[in-house]
């Protein structure tokens, strides 16, 4: 190996390693210098050379000396967090019952939160556009600086060709398959966008700020109308070639099931989604409509509302089963309306999980309700577009 190429080695190390370390901050918010040693993997030493580095470029700041440990002893260090920036980026989630925003700066402070009620299903283009007139709207009420707006994150309920940025199909935006959603977003608002699946980006919020802080390896299932889940593999998302990976909705759960909306027959969707679980309650609670009469329901201890919930538990844990034993997660992180009440949905996939996985590797597999509750997709749009933009710097 040539000088030159060594040093280009060392260059790019130098670079990553301070990726790494940005982005440790950025989830952790204040921590102290063996704190980022320990979660990042790196030597006290480069710890220390990089804090340096970063302190001279004003990219972090040194704050008030760790004393949150009472019973220490010795000389207590002073705790390293990330500058405030004037740079912002966007969350947004358009794949829930209203829409969701959340503004942010690059060290990852949330700086504003908005939301507004839409009905998304079957209009998507008045979604899109009420979306784009709730961040304009939400960037004077919080007297932000339009022109510091970096990047924009979108959740859909929908699947997103990752090459190309088209959608390639979507239950709930009708009319949208081909459409590229972030072009139409740039032209109206100048700002750079990027659209993605909303059960992969509450995976990713999850891994930042809920129940999978700092897992490398973590599976995310939303269970709402539909049911979809996001992949984190070796601390990645994993979205498969064409952003389609963890369509585990659309499992089939029974041969001789019904017709789902994808047009295959007896898919997970059709016994296991927040909607299948009302229609079966209605049987004995006519007036059962949404999610939370759902909720209620079981928090009162109804016996049909906690079997809806668990049958559908158990059918989801089936359907799981076969992708942890295939990919061996730490941790299954249940999401959506179904987890408004989350005890018994818990309880049954855990259950289901460990019946039906090999039982060495279903035994060390957590299962955990989300602690983000319906903002773990804004919260993910907006750690996807730190990163984004993060990444676009170095
Ligand atoms: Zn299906």
């Amino acid at each position: 190996m040539s000088i030159g190429s060594q040093q280009t080695g060392l260059t790019a190390l130098r670079s990553s390693n301070r990726a790494v370390v940005i982005q440790a901050l950025r989830r952790a918010g204040e921590v102290s210098r063996a704190e980022l040693s320990r979660s990042t993997g790196l030597s006290g030493t480069t710890i220390s050379s990089l804090v340096s580095e970063l302190s001279a470029s004003g990219v972090i700041t040194e704050t008030a000396r760790d004393d949150r440990g009472s019973g220490r002893t010795g000389r207590p260090g002073r705790l390293i967090r990330l500058a405030p920036t004037n740079e912002l980026v966007a969350g947004i989630d358009l794949a829930g019952s209203e829409i969701q925003l959340a503004i942010a700066d690059l060290s990852g402070r949330i700086c504003a939160q908005a939301s507004t009620p839409a009905d998304i299903d079957g209009a998507g283009m008045e979604a899109l556009s009420r979306a784009a007139d709730l961040l304009d709207r939400t960037i004077v009420d919080f007297d932000l600086d339009r022109t510091q707006m970096r990047y924009v994150v979108i959740g859909i309920a929908g699947i997103v060709d990752t090459m190309d940025g088209r959608v390639v199909v979507s239950d709930r935006m009708h009319g949208w398959q081909d459409f590229n959603p972030a072009e139409w977003f740039l032209e109206r608002t100048s700002f750079a966008t990027r659209v993605e699946n909303d059960a992969d980006l509450a995976a990713l919020g999850e891994r930042a700020r809920g129940a999978g802080r700092g897992v490398m390896d973590m599976v995310f299932v939303k269970i709402s109308a539909g049911i979809g889940a996001g992949l984190v593999l070796s601390g990645q998302l994993y979205r498969g070639r064409h952003g389609a990976a963890g369509e585990i909705g659309h499992v089939q759960a029974r041969e001789d099931g019904e017709i789902c909306s994808c047009g295959n027959r007896g898919c997970l969707e059709t016994i296991a989604s927040v909607n299948s679980a009302l229609q079966s309650l209605r049987a004995v609670h006519p007036g059962a409509r949404t999610a939370r009469d759902l909720a209620d329901l079981v928090e009162s201890g109804d016996r049909a509302a906690m079997r809806v919930v668990a049958d559908a538990g158990l059918a989801v844990g089936r359907a799981i089963a076969d992708l942890c034993n295939t990919l061996a997660p730490e941790i299954i992180v249940l999401g959506g309306e179904m987890t408004m009440s989350p005890t018994p949905l818990v309880d049954a996939v855990s259950s289901s999980i460990l019946r039906y996985t090999r039982p060495h590797i279903g035994s060390r597999i957590k299962v955990a309700a989300t602690t983000l509750g319906t903002q773990s997709c804004v919260l993910g749009a907006v750690e996807l577009a730190t990163d984004s933009v993060s990444s676009f710097a170095d």
